[in-house]
Protein backbone atom coordinates (compact mmCIF):
# COMPACT_ATOMS: atom_id res chain seq x y z
CA UNK A 1 0.00 0.00 0.00
CA UNK A 2 1.50 3.28 -0.78
CA UNK A 3 1.58 6.00 1.21
CA UNK A 4 -1.28 8.52 -0.38
CA UNK A 5 -3.34 5.68 -0.22
CA UNK A 6 -2.45 4.54 3.62
CA UNK A 7 -3.15 8.39 3.93
CA UNK A 8 -6.20 8.32 1.93
CA UNK A 9 -7.67 5.60 3.89
CA UNK A 10 -7.05 6.88 7.30
CA UNK A 11 -8.53 10.34 6.27
CA UNK A 12 -11.88 8.27 4.49
CA UNK A 13 -11.82 6.93 8.34
CA UNK A 14 -11.55 10.03 10.72
CA UNK A 15 -13.69 11.91 8.41
CA UNK A 16 -16.17 8.99 8.35
CA UNK A 17 -15.93 9.26 12.28
CA UNK A 18 -16.52 13.41 12.53
CA UNK A 19 -18.79 13.77 9.41
CA UNK A 20 -22.09 14.87 10.78
CA UNK A 21 -23.44 14.52 7.65
CA UNK A 22 -22.98 10.91 6.80
CA UNK A 23 -21.07 9.12 4.00
CA UNK A 24 -21.93 11.99 1.68
CA UNK A 25 -20.11 14.24 3.42
CA UNK A 26 -17.42 11.76 3.99
CA UNK A 27 -17.58 11.01 0.95
CA UNK A 28 -16.33 14.07 -1.26
CA UNK A 29 -13.97 15.21 1.83
CA UNK A 30 -12.24 12.15 0.56
CA UNK A 31 -12.63 12.87 -2.81
CA UNK A 32 -11.73 16.50 -2.55
CA UNK A 33 -8.29 14.91 -0.73
CA UNK A 34 -7.84 12.69 -3.35
CA UNK A 35 -7.96 15.76 -5.80
CA UNK A 36 -5.24 17.26 -4.19
CA UNK A 37 -2.99 14.47 -4.41
CA UNK A 38 -3.81 14.34 -8.45
CA UNK A 39 -5.30 11.01 -8.44
CA UNK A 40 -7.54 10.09 -10.90
CA UNK A 41 -11.04 8.75 -10.62
CA UNK A 42 -11.41 4.74 -11.34
CA UNK A 43 -14.15 3.58 -13.20
CA UNK A 44 -15.34 0.17 -14.14
CA UNK A 45 -16.97 -0.85 -17.30
CA UNK A 46 -20.14 -2.45 -16.31
CA UNK A 47 -21.00 -5.44 -19.42
CA UNK A 48 -17.97 -5.95 -21.63
CA UNK A 49 -19.47 -5.36 -25.69
CA UNK A 50 -19.03 -3.34 -28.49
CA UNK A 51 -18.81 -0.17 -27.02
CA UNK A 52 -16.96 -0.93 -23.80
CA UNK A 53 -14.27 -2.94 -26.04
CA UNK A 54 -14.05 -0.16 -29.00
CA UNK A 55 -14.94 2.93 -27.50
CA UNK A 56 -14.46 3.26 -24.03
CA UNK A 57 -11.81 1.56 -22.94
CA UNK A 58 -9.40 3.19 -25.51
CA UNK A 59 -10.84 7.03 -24.51
CA UNK A 60 -10.50 6.14 -20.70
CA UNK A 61 -6.67 5.68 -22.00
CA UNK A 62 -7.21 9.97 -23.37
CA UNK A 63 -8.97 11.53 -20.54
CA UNK A 64 -7.11 13.26 -17.76
CA UNK A 65 -9.27 12.50 -14.60
CA UNK A 66 -10.00 9.06 -15.43
CA UNK A 67 -8.97 5.58 -15.16
CA UNK A 68 -10.32 2.00 -15.66
CA UNK A 69 -10.24 0.38 -12.81
CA UNK A 70 -12.53 -2.55 -12.94
CA UNK A 71 -14.64 -4.50 -14.96
CA UNK A 72 -17.78 -5.95 -14.31
CA UNK A 73 -18.62 -9.27 -16.51
CA UNK A 74 -20.89 -12.28 -17.03
CA UNK A 75 -18.06 -13.76 -19.03
CA UNK A 76 -15.33 -15.11 -16.96
CA UNK A 77 -13.00 -15.38 -20.94
CA UNK A 78 -13.27 -11.79 -21.17
CA UNK A 79 -12.68 -11.14 -17.74
CA UNK A 80 -9.40 -12.99 -18.62
CA UNK A 81 -8.53 -11.19 -21.31
CA UNK A 82 -9.47 -7.43 -20.21
CA UNK A 83 -7.52 -8.22 -16.97
CA UNK A 84 -4.35 -9.47 -19.02
CA UNK A 85 -5.05 -5.86 -21.49
CA UNK A 86 -5.52 -2.88 -18.87
CA UNK A 87 -3.74 -4.70 -15.99
CA UNK A 88 -6.91 -5.20 -13.61
CA UNK A 89 -6.23 -6.79 -10.50
CA UNK A 90 -8.55 -9.55 -9.69
CA UNK A 91 -9.94 -8.06 -6.74
CA UNK A 92 -11.45 -4.94 -8.74
CA UNK A 93 -13.12 -7.68 -11.53
CA UNK A 94 -16.75 -8.42 -10.42
CA UNK A 95 -19.57 -10.50 -12.13
CA UNK A 96 -23.48 -8.83 -12.11
CA UNK A 97 -24.36 -10.89 -8.98
CA UNK A 98 -21.13 -10.15 -7.22
CA UNK A 99 -20.89 -6.13 -8.04
CA UNK A 100 -22.31 -5.01 -4.55
CA UNK A 101 -19.72 -6.20 -3.21
CA UNK A 102 -17.62 -3.55 -4.92
CA UNK A 103 -18.35 -1.21 -1.76
CA UNK A 104 -15.34 -2.51 -0.11
CA UNK A 105 -12.96 -1.58 -3.20
CA UNK A 106 -11.69 1.97 -2.58
CA UNK A 107 -9.91 2.12 -6.13
CA UNK A 108 -13.73 2.56 -7.87
CA UNK A 109 -15.39 5.13 -7.42
CA UNK A 110 -17.89 5.36 -10.83
CA UNK A 111 -19.52 2.69 -12.54
CA UNK A 112 -20.16 3.17 -16.29
CA UNK A 113 -23.31 0.98 -17.33
CA UNK A 114 -22.97 -0.43 -20.68
CA UNK A 115 -25.29 -3.21 -20.90
CA UNK A 116 -28.47 -3.71 -22.73
CA UNK A 117 -31.26 -0.68 -22.58
CA UNK A 118 -33.24 -2.56 -20.05
CA UNK A 119 -30.43 -4.16 -17.26
CA UNK A 120 -29.56 -0.01 -16.26
CA UNK A 121 -31.87 0.14 -13.75
CA UNK A 122 -30.75 -3.26 -12.10
CA UNK A 123 -26.80 -2.15 -12.97
CA UNK A 124 -27.17 1.56 -11.59
CA UNK A 125 -29.33 0.27 -8.53
CA UNK A 126 -26.24 -2.28 -7.15
CA UNK A 127 -24.03 0.83 -8.12
CA UNK A 128 -25.35 2.88 -6.26
CA UNK A 129 -25.90 0.20 -3.37
CA UNK A 130 -21.93 -0.29 -3.26
CA UNK A 131 -21.73 3.19 -3.04
CA UNK A 132 -20.60 4.26 -6.24
CA UNK A 133 -21.18 6.94 -8.80
CA UNK A 134 -22.70 5.81 -12.04
CA UNK A 135 -22.58 7.09 -15.60
CA UNK A 136 -25.25 5.00 -17.71
CA UNK A 137 -25.44 4.73 -21.02
CA UNK A 138 -28.68 5.67 -23.61
CA UNK A 139 -31.04 5.14 -23.03
CA UNK A 140 -31.35 6.16 -19.52
CA UNK A 141 -34.19 3.05 -19.13
CA UNK A 142 -36.83 1.63 -21.11
CA UNK A 143 -39.71 3.41 -18.74
CA UNK A 144 -40.34 6.59 -16.92
CA UNK A 145 -40.83 4.69 -13.89
CA UNK A 146 -37.24 2.88 -14.22
CA UNK A 147 -35.87 5.99 -14.56
CA UNK A 148 -37.12 7.87 -11.80
CA UNK A 149 -36.11 4.45 -9.49
CA UNK A 150 -32.55 4.98 -10.62
CA UNK A 151 -32.66 8.74 -9.86
CA UNK A 152 -33.98 7.77 -6.56
CA UNK A 153 -31.18 4.99 -5.83
CA UNK A 154 -28.42 7.35 -6.40
CA UNK A 155 -29.87 10.50 -4.56
CA UNK A 156 -30.71 8.03 -1.00
CA UNK A 157 -26.74 6.87 -1.85
CA UNK A 158 -25.55 10.73 -2.48
CA UNK A 159 -24.00 9.75 -5.68
CA UNK A 160 -23.61 11.50 -8.70
CA UNK A 161 -25.47 10.16 -12.07
CA UNK A 162 -25.20 11.01 -15.71
CA UNK A 163 -26.78 9.85 -18.82
CA UNK A 164 -24.02 8.87 -21.62
CA UNK A 165 -25.15 11.57 -24.33
CA UNK A 166 -21.67 12.11 -25.26
CA UNK A 167 -22.96 14.44 -28.55
CA UNK A 168 -22.96 17.02 -25.67
CA UNK A 169 -18.95 16.96 -25.48
CA UNK A 170 -18.43 17.12 -29.33
CA UNK A 171 -17.10 20.99 -30.07
CA UNK A 172 -19.71 20.64 -33.34
CA UNK A 173 -22.54 20.41 -30.67
CA UNK A 174 -21.67 23.07 -28.68
CA UNK A 175 -21.10 25.30 -31.18
CA UNK A 176 -24.33 25.48 -32.71
CA UNK A 177 -26.00 25.34 -29.32
CA UNK A 178 -23.95 28.69 -29.14
CA UNK A 179 -25.47 29.89 -32.46
CA UNK A 180 -29.15 28.75 -31.44
CA UNK A 181 -28.85 30.44 -27.65
CA UNK A 182 -26.97 33.51 -28.94
CA UNK A 183 -29.22 33.92 -31.70
CA UNK A 184 -26.78 34.71 -34.03
CA UNK A 185 -28.98 33.85 -37.04
CA UNK A 186 -32.59 34.94 -35.18
CA UNK A 187 -34.67 33.14 -33.57
CA UNK A 188 -35.36 29.29 -34.74
CA UNK A 189 -38.68 28.60 -35.95
CA UNK A 190 -37.86 25.19 -37.44
CA UNK A 191 -35.55 22.16 -36.17
CA UNK A 192 -35.33 19.30 -38.85
CA UNK A 193 -33.41 16.00 -37.49
CA UNK A 194 -32.69 12.36 -38.10
CA UNK A 195 -31.03 9.50 -37.06
CA UNK A 196 -31.06 6.22 -38.96
CA UNK A 197 -28.66 3.22 -39.86
CA UNK A 198 -29.69 -0.34 -41.24
CA UNK A 199 -29.68 -3.08 -38.40
CA UNK A 200 -27.81 -6.38 -39.34
CA UNK A 201 -28.01 -9.54 -37.01
CA UNK A 202 -31.90 -10.21 -36.50
CA UNK A 203 -30.87 -12.30 -33.43
CA UNK A 204 -29.54 -8.96 -31.11
CA UNK A 205 -30.69 -7.84 -28.33
CA UNK A 206 -31.57 -4.22 -30.00
CA UNK A 207 -34.41 -6.28 -31.71
CA UNK A 208 -35.93 -8.02 -28.28
CA UNK A 209 -38.55 -5.94 -26.83
CA UNK A 210 -37.45 -7.10 -23.94
CA UNK A 211 -34.19 -5.92 -23.38
CA UNK A 212 -34.02 -3.13 -25.73
CA UNK A 213 -37.62 -1.45 -24.68
CA UNK A 214 -38.18 -0.47 -28.27
CA UNK A 215 -36.55 -0.03 -31.95
CA UNK A 216 -35.03 2.43 -33.47
CA UNK A 217 -36.51 5.36 -31.60
CA UNK A 218 -34.93 3.87 -28.20
CA UNK A 219 -31.87 3.25 -30.08
CA UNK A 220 -30.65 6.69 -32.38
CA UNK A 221 -33.75 8.52 -32.53
CA UNK A 222 -33.22 9.47 -29.20
CA UNK A 223 -30.14 11.64 -30.59
CA UNK A 224 -32.64 13.19 -33.08
CA UNK A 225 -34.62 14.32 -30.12
CA UNK A 226 -32.10 15.41 -27.78
CA UNK A 227 -30.77 17.33 -30.38
CA UNK A 228 -34.31 19.30 -30.64
CA UNK A 229 -34.25 20.08 -26.98
CA UNK A 230 -30.38 21.65 -26.83
CA UNK A 231 -31.25 23.63 -29.69
CA UNK A 232 -34.52 24.86 -29.15
CA UNK A 233 -33.62 25.00 -25.06
CA UNK A 234 -37.09 24.31 -24.19
CA UNK A 235 -38.98 21.33 -23.49
CA UNK A 236 -41.50 20.16 -25.88
CA UNK A 237 -45.36 20.88 -25.25
CA UNK A 238 -46.82 18.57 -27.52
CA UNK A 239 -45.65 15.51 -29.68
CA UNK A 240 -47.57 13.53 -32.60
CA UNK A 241 -45.99 10.72 -34.12
CA UNK A 242 -46.54 8.31 -36.96
CA UNK A 243 -44.62 4.37 -37.27
CA UNK A 244 -44.34 2.56 -40.51
CA UNK A 245 -43.00 -1.17 -40.65
CA UNK A 246 -41.89 -2.34 -43.42
CA UNK A 247 -40.22 -5.59 -42.40
CA UNK A 248 -42.98 -6.85 -39.95
CA UNK A 249 -41.12 -10.44 -39.22
CA UNK A 250 -37.53 -8.69 -38.59
CA UNK A 251 -39.41 -5.95 -36.71
CA UNK A 252 -41.81 -7.61 -34.86
CA UNK A 253 -40.87 -6.23 -31.18
CA UNK A 254 -40.02 -3.27 -31.69
CA UNK A 255 -40.38 0.12 -33.87
CA UNK A 256 -38.48 0.04 -37.37
CA UNK A 257 -39.02 3.42 -38.55
CA UNK A 258 -40.71 6.43 -36.68
CA UNK A 259 -41.96 10.10 -38.17
CA UNK A 260 -42.58 12.63 -35.34
CA UNK A 261 -43.41 16.40 -34.73
CA UNK A 262 -42.71 18.60 -31.79
CA UNK A 263 -44.25 21.90 -30.45
CA UNK A 264 -42.50 24.16 -28.44
CA UNK A 265 -43.59 27.13 -26.14
CA UNK A 266 -41.88 29.87 -28.09
CA UNK A 267 -43.49 28.17 -31.58
CA UNK A 268 -40.45 26.21 -32.70
CA UNK A 269 -41.26 23.33 -34.19
CA UNK A 270 -39.41 20.04 -34.62
CA UNK A 271 -39.73 17.47 -37.40
CA UNK A 272 -37.89 14.49 -36.33
CA UNK A 273 -37.54 10.43 -38.02
CA UNK A 274 -35.31 7.71 -37.04
CA UNK A 275 -34.93 4.22 -38.52
CA UNK A 276 -33.43 1.02 -38.63
CA UNK A 277 -33.78 0.23 -42.53
CA UNK A 278 -31.48 2.80 -44.66
CA UNK A 279 -28.12 3.90 -43.42
CA UNK A 280 -27.06 8.18 -44.16
CA UNK A 281 -29.28 9.75 -42.16
CA UNK A 282 -27.56 11.71 -39.54
CA UNK A 283 -27.91 15.22 -39.24
CA UNK A 284 -30.07 17.97 -38.24
CA UNK A 285 -30.43 21.82 -38.99
CA UNK A 286 -31.97 24.99 -37.36
CA UNK A 287 -33.78 27.18 -39.71
CA UNK A 288 -33.54 30.62 -38.08
CA UNK A 289 -35.27 33.89 -39.19
CA UNK A 290 -32.02 34.92 -40.96
CA UNK A 291 -30.71 31.89 -41.98
CA UNK A 292 -29.58 28.23 -40.49
CA UNK A 293 -27.05 26.12 -38.87
CA UNK A 294 -26.55 22.62 -38.39
CA UNK A 295 -24.24 19.04 -38.75
CA UNK A 296 -24.49 16.85 -41.07
CA UNK A 297 -23.10 13.85 -40.17
CA UNK A 298 -24.23 15.17 -36.84
CA UNK A 299 -24.12 12.33 -34.33
CA UNK A 300 -20.81 9.94 -35.23
CA UNK A 301 -18.19 9.28 -32.72
CA UNK A 302 -15.89 11.53 -34.85
CA UNK A 303 -16.34 13.55 -38.43
CA UNK A 304 -19.17 15.62 -37.90
CA UNK A 305 -19.01 18.15 -39.94
CA UNK A 306 -20.88 21.70 -39.79
CA UNK A 307 -22.61 23.92 -41.97
CA UNK A 308 -23.75 27.66 -41.45
CA UNK A 309 -25.72 29.87 -44.35
CA UNK A 310 -23.71 32.31 -44.04
CA UNK A 311 -21.06 30.34 -45.09
CA UNK A 312 -18.56 30.97 -42.74
CA UNK A 313 -16.12 28.68 -41.44
CA UNK A 314 -17.32 25.69 -38.90
CA UNK A 315 -14.03 23.58 -38.41
CA UNK A 316 -12.71 22.49 -34.82
CA UNK A 317 -10.44 19.64 -34.06
CA UNK A 318 -11.55 15.91 -33.61
CA UNK A 319 -12.54 15.62 -30.15
CA UNK A 320 -13.12 12.22 -28.48
CA UNK A 321 -16.32 12.72 -27.20
CA UNK A 322 -16.40 9.37 -24.81
CA UNK A 323 -13.11 10.99 -22.99
CA UNK A 324 -14.74 14.21 -22.52
CA UNK A 325 -17.44 12.73 -21.45
CA UNK A 326 -15.93 10.93 -18.53
CA UNK A 327 -13.99 13.80 -17.82
CA UNK A 328 -16.55 16.15 -17.40
CA UNK A 329 -18.40 13.87 -15.16
CA UNK A 330 -15.07 13.03 -12.97
CA UNK A 331 -14.94 17.09 -12.38
CA UNK A 332 -18.49 16.99 -11.37
CA UNK A 333 -17.65 14.89 -8.77
CA UNK A 334 -14.59 16.00 -7.85
CA UNK A 335 -16.08 19.48 -7.31
CA UNK A 336 -19.34 18.09 -6.29
CA UNK A 337 -21.89 19.88 -9.03
CA UNK A 338 -24.60 18.02 -10.84
CA UNK A 339 -24.00 16.88 -14.49
CA UNK A 340 -25.55 18.49 -17.81
CA UNK A 341 -26.27 15.09 -18.88
CA UNK A 342 -27.46 14.24 -15.14
CA UNK A 343 -30.67 11.47 -14.44
CA UNK A 344 -33.07 14.38 -14.91
CA UNK A 345 -32.40 15.04 -18.51
CA UNK A 346 -31.99 11.19 -19.66
CA UNK A 347 -35.76 11.14 -17.71
CA UNK A 348 -36.87 14.39 -19.76
CA UNK A 349 -35.88 11.80 -22.79
CA UNK A 350 -37.71 9.02 -22.01
CA UNK A 351 -41.09 11.44 -20.68
CA UNK A 352 -41.13 12.25 -24.20
CA UNK A 353 -40.06 8.77 -26.04
CA UNK A 354 -43.49 7.43 -24.18
CA UNK A 355 -45.51 10.10 -25.44
CA UNK A 356 -44.10 9.48 -29.09
CA UNK A 357 -45.07 6.03 -28.62
CA UNK A 358 -48.94 6.62 -27.14
CA UNK A 359 -49.16 9.33 -29.97
CA UNK A 360 -48.49 6.16 -32.77
CA UNK A 361 -51.03 3.83 -30.30
CA UNK A 362 -53.63 6.75 -30.44
CA UNK A 363 -52.73 8.61 -33.66
CA UNK A 364 -53.72 11.41 -31.85
CA UNK A 365 -51.19 14.22 -30.33
CA UNK A 366 -49.86 13.94 -27.00
CA UNK A 367 -49.79 16.74 -24.44
CA UNK A 368 -46.37 17.33 -22.85
CA UNK A 369 -46.66 20.36 -20.95
P1 LIG B 1 -23.39 -5.06 -26.89
O1 LIG B 1 -24.43 -6.08 -27.21
O2 LIG B 1 -22.19 -5.02 -27.78
O3 LIG B 1 -22.89 -5.24 -25.39
C1 LIG B 1 -23.77 -5.45 -24.32
C2 LIG B 1 -23.04 -6.11 -23.19
O4 LIG B 1 -23.98 -6.41 -22.17
C3 LIG B 1 -22.36 -7.41 -23.57
O5 LIG B 1 -21.09 -7.47 -23.00
C4 LIG B 1 -23.24 -8.48 -22.94
O6 LIG B 1 -22.52 -9.65 -22.57
C5 LIG B 1 -23.77 -7.76 -21.73
N1 LIG B 1 -25.02 -8.33 -21.21
C6 LIG B 1 -25.29 -8.52 -19.90
N2 LIG B 1 -26.48 -9.09 -19.75
C7 LIG B 1 -26.99 -9.29 -20.99
C8 LIG B 1 -28.18 -9.85 -21.47
N3 LIG B 1 -29.13 -10.34 -20.63
N4 LIG B 1 -28.38 -9.88 -22.79
C9 LIG B 1 -27.47 -9.39 -23.65
N5 LIG B 1 -26.29 -8.83 -23.25
C10 LIG B 1 -26.05 -8.79 -21.92
O7 LIG B 1 -24.13 -3.64 -26.86
P2 LIG B 1 -23.46 -2.21 -26.95
O8 LIG B 1 -23.54 -1.75 -28.35
O9 LIG B 1 -22.17 -2.20 -26.27
O10 LIG B 1 -24.56 -1.34 -26.14
C11 LIG B 1 -24.61 -1.33 -24.73
C12 LIG B 1 -25.31 -0.05 -24.28
O11 LIG B 1 -24.58 1.07 -24.77
C13 LIG B 1 -26.73 0.13 -24.80
O12 LIG B 1 -27.53 0.76 -23.84
C14 LIG B 1 -26.57 1.05 -26.00
O13 LIG B 1 -27.72 1.84 -26.28
C15 LIG B 1 -25.41 1.92 -25.55
N6 LIG B 1 -24.63 2.43 -26.68
C16 LIG B 1 -24.33 3.75 -26.73
C17 LIG B 1 -23.57 4.26 -27.75
C18 LIG B 1 -23.20 5.71 -27.76
O14 LIG B 1 -22.73 6.19 -28.79
N7 LIG B 1 -23.34 6.41 -26.65
C19 LIG B 1 -23.14 3.42 -28.79
C20 LIG B 1 -23.45 2.06 -28.70
C21 LIG B 1 -24.20 1.57 -27.65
Amino acid sequence: MNATYSNRRRFLKAATLVAAGGPWLARFASTARADDTGRKLGFALCGLGSLSTHQLAPALLKTSRCRLAGIITGHPDKAEKWKAQYNIPDKSIYNYDTMEQMADNPDIDVVYVVTPNALHAEHTLKAAKAGKHVLCEKPMETSIERCQLMIDACNAAHRLLAIGYRSRFDPNTQECIRLAREKVFGQIKVIEAGFGFRIGDPNQWRLKHDLAGGGALMDVGIYALQATRYLSGEEPISVTSLETKTDPVKFKEVDESITWQLKFPSGIIANCSTTYIANGIDFYTAYAEQGNFGLNPAYNYEGNRGARSDGRPFDFPPTDQFAAEMDDFAQCIQQNKPSIVSGEEGLRDLRIITAIYESIRTGKAQDLA
